[in-house]
């Protein structure tokens, strides 16, 4: 044996891939890439209604957006689950014939009658009756009566199961088909995993593993179960609930940087104040012990400014080359890199690009009612007829600023209140890209049909 590290990441595919998965694949690649060991991809497939390859090209695609996949020489797999049943089975049949595990013929039912409820757990009935399989028995793991089963957990600390509290789990199914339980320990043996690190609720399999594992002639590999992901009300995140899917964060237009970033800190931190720094130097610093335990809180907002800086430290043609799937392919990327540089700056996720700039190529400015109930307020004719007539002469941002300023001025009202009509006049929108320079770019002829346009509707 080498000293090799081996982590997985073995999703069920669920036809989303999950925040929480990401992080936790994340969390595996951060300790193989350090390490210099392998990152194994296992898709436990054996739910037959989850066997769509679609789903697995879906994790697949995941994956390799946040950087984690066949090009790095960290990467093995995909490994697919159902392809170990075999070996699932003979494992299942080594634990019946060395006496580890008992074959069971009882029914729910028959096990709530005898001990009164539903929640009691098994209580041994065929633990002594010889029964030697047949369809209907399922096959249970004898646990032991006395003691207690320890999880050296690398985050949680030694967590103890007492082994009176343990029932004798099942196996394998009345159809001989292995559970998630043996399936997933038997993987990790074949695939020679030495940590396993996954999420909370995996904790209780933990025990049930850390007794398999030998039952099956392996040493137990170390543990870690990375702390549950809450949303603001701190509960769990769902996928009823909240937005949990990687996908929907990458359709919106957030940075794959910054989500690696911001994943990767939930739970663990580089232990100073920094928080926006990039993988390459998160690797190094990155300690299995150092993630807390506790809940961590998916905070959107934080994610959003988060992405607002990746976003602003883009170089501008890759900030130009990110926007061009949210801009219309008939408008002009001449044009749109002329104010590249100013919607940089003012927004947070890609998506956003396309409401700042879209009056720049639309005949006519985008229809928004809300915008227009918002800016059209008070004095809005008398200030848009007011600029018509002031327009300057001389076509840039500062002239076209000092003659709107005048126009105010000459009412008593401050710039901010006489922005607010021309914009929406001109843009269809109440913010965007700074007024004077959005102006000057449109030319006096659109900006002067606009302003008579939104005359004629007020
Ligand atoms: N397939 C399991 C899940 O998606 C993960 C099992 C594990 O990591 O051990 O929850």
């Amino acid at each position: 044996m080498t000293n090799e590290v081996r982590v997985r990441f073995a999703p069920s595919p669920t036809g989303i891939f999950h925040v929480g998965g990401a992080r936790s694949a994340l969390f595996n690649w951060a300790v193989a890439e350090q390490t210099g060991g392998t990152f194994v991809l296992r898709i436990e497939d054996t739910d037959a209604t989850r066997n769509r390859p679609e789903w697995t090209d879906g994790i697949i695609d995941a994956l390799t957006w946040i950087g984690i996949g066949k090009d790095s020489p960290f990467f093995e797999g995909p490994h697919f689950q159902s392809e170990y049943e075999p070996q699932h089975r003979i494992a299942a049949s080594n634990l019946y014939t060395e006496g580890k595990a008992y074959f069971c013929a009882c029914t729910r039912d028959e096990v709530k009658a005898r001990t009164g409820s539903e929640h009691a757990g098994y209580d041994g009935h065929c633990r002594d009756r010889g029964l030697e399989g047949g369809p209907g028995q399922a096959l249970r793991f004898r646990t032991p009566d006395e003691g207690i089963t320890v999880v050296d957990d690398l985050i949680r600390g030694r967590v103890e199961f007492p082994n009176n509290a343990m029932e004798d789990f099942v196996v394998a199914r009345g159809d001989g088909s292995p559970l998630y339980v043996l399936a997933n320990a038997v993987d990790d043996i074949e695939q020679g995993i030495t940590l396993v690190m996954r999420g909370e609720e995996h904790l209780p399999n933990a025990a049930r593993q850390q007794l398999l594992w030998p039952a099956l002639g392996a040493t137990p590999p170390q543990w870690a179960h990375m702390p549950v992901i809450v949303n603001e009300q701190r509960k769990k995140l769902s996928k009823r609930r909240d937005k949990v899917a990687l996908e929907s964060y990458r359709e919106e237009g957030y940075l794959a940087e910054a989500m690696i970033n911001y994943l990767m800190l939930l739970g663990w931190g580089p232990g100073d104040d920094r928080e926006i720094m990039p993988w390459s130097e998160m690797v190094p610093l990155f300690k299995v012990s150092d993630v807390n335990p506790s809940n961590a809180y998916f905070d959107e907002k934080k994610l959003r400014a988060f992405n607002g800086d990746y976003i602003r430290a883009l170089p501008p043609e890759e900030f130009i080359a990110h926007c061009d799937p949210w801009l219309r392919p008939d408008w002009d990327r001449k044009v749109f890199a002329q104010v590249a540089g100013l919607a940089q700056t003012r927004i947070a996720v890609l998506s956003e690009v396309t409401a700042n700039v879209d009056f720049l190529f639309l005949d006519e400015p985008p229809a928004d009612e809300a915008a227009w109930a918002k800016g059209m307020k008070g004095p809005a004719a008398e200030i848009l007829g007011g600029y018509l007539a002031a327009l300057p002469d001389e076509w840039t941002a500062d002239a076209l600023k000092t003659a709107l300023d005048e126009v105010g001025t000459a009412r008593g009202l401050k710039l901010g209140k006489t922005q607010a009509p021309v914009r929406v006049a001109v843009t269809g929108r109440t913010v965007g890209l700074p007024l004077f320079e959005s102006l000057e770019l449109l030319g006096r002829e659109r900006v002067e049909r606009r302003l008579r346009a939104a005359l004629a509707k007020l």
